[in-house]
C-alpha cells in the first residue's frame, strides 16, 4: 500500500493511523465507481472507433439534416456490448379486406433486470406503399405485365408488346379496347398477405430503432 503522510489542516498534526485508515477507505470507496465509470466511457469510446462504421453503424438520415443519428446496427452492437435484453410484444389489428396493422413494442433491460424504457411503432398494410401498385398495360396475347409500349407514329402508332422489354413483339391498334380499356396506373395490390411480413418487420425496425436510440441518448448524457 503507498504511504501517506497526511496532516489535519485545521490542527497541523499527522493523522493518527486509524484517521488515516479511514480517510483511504473512504478514497478507495468513491475511486470504484470513478473507475467503473472511465471504464464504461472508455467501453463506448473504444465501440465507436473500433466497431462502428459511419454510414453503417451511425450517419445522418436524409432529410433530417446534419445530426447524426444511431442506426440500428449500431444500436444492436451496444446492446451486445452493455447486455441489454429486449422483450418484443406483437399486436395484430384487423383492418377490414385482409389488411392488418403491426403494433410493436419493445422493452429494453439491463442484465440486473432493471428496465430502461419501451418503444411503439406500427405499420400497416394500408399505407399506399403496401396497398397499393403502379400497374402498366398487360400484353392481351402473351400476358406480359410491363412490356407495352405506344408504337412510334412514323411506324404508324398503336402498341407494341416490346420485344426488348421482354415482350412477344405483338402489335396492336390505337384505340384497340384490349388494350386501352385497361386498368392502370395505381391499383391496389390483389393480396394484402404478400405485405404482412415486410410490414411487421418495418413496425419492429421502427421501434426498436426508437428505443435503442433513446436508451442510448439517456445513457450518454
Ligand atoms: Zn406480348
Amino acid at each position: 500500500m503507498m504511504h501517506l503522510n497526511i496532516t489535519n489542516h485545521k490542527t497541523g498534526k499527522a493523522m493518527s493511523e486509524q484517521a488515516l485508515q479511514q480517510f483511504q477507505g473512504g478514497i478507495t470507496d468513491m475511486a470504484v465507481p470513478v473507475a467503473q465509470i472511465r471504464q464504461q466511457v472508455g467501453i463506448i469510446q473504444q465501440v465507436m472507433k473500433e466497431v462502428m462504421k459511419p454510414g453503417e453503424h451511425y450517419g445522418t438520415i436524409p432529410g433530417c439534416g446534419d445530426k447524426r443519428s444511431l442506426l440500428k446496427p449500431g444500436a444492436e452492437k451496444i446492446m451486445m456490448v452493455f447486455r441489454l435484453s429486449n422483450d418484443t410484444d406483437v399486436q395484430v389489428i384487423d383492418m377490414g379486406n385482409e389488411h392488418k396493422e403491426f403494433r410493436v413494442k419493445v422493452t429494453l433491460s439491463a442484465p440486473s433486470g432493471q428496465k430502461l424504457g419501451a418503444g411503439v411503432g406500427s405499420c400497416s398494410t394500408l399505407e399506399s406503399k403496401y396497398r397499393y401498385r403502379k400497374a402498366g398495360h398487360k400484353c392481351p396475347e402473351c400476358g406480359a405485365e410491363e412490356t407495352i409500349i405506344r408504337g412510334k407514329k412514323e411506324y404508324g402508332g398503336g402498341w407494341i408488346c416490346f420485344g426488348r422489354k421482354g415482350g412477344c413483339g405483338s402489335k396492336f391498334e390505337d384505340g384497340d379496347p384490349r388494350i386501352e380499356n385497361q386498368n392502370i396506373g395505381r391499383v391496389e395490390h390483389d393480396n394484402p398477405a404478400d405485405y404482412y411480413n415486410t410490414c411487421l418487420k418495418m413496425a419492429g425496425k421502427a421501434t426498436f430503432y426508437t428505443k435503442a436510440s433513446v436508451t442510448e441518448e439517456k445513457r450518454w448524457r
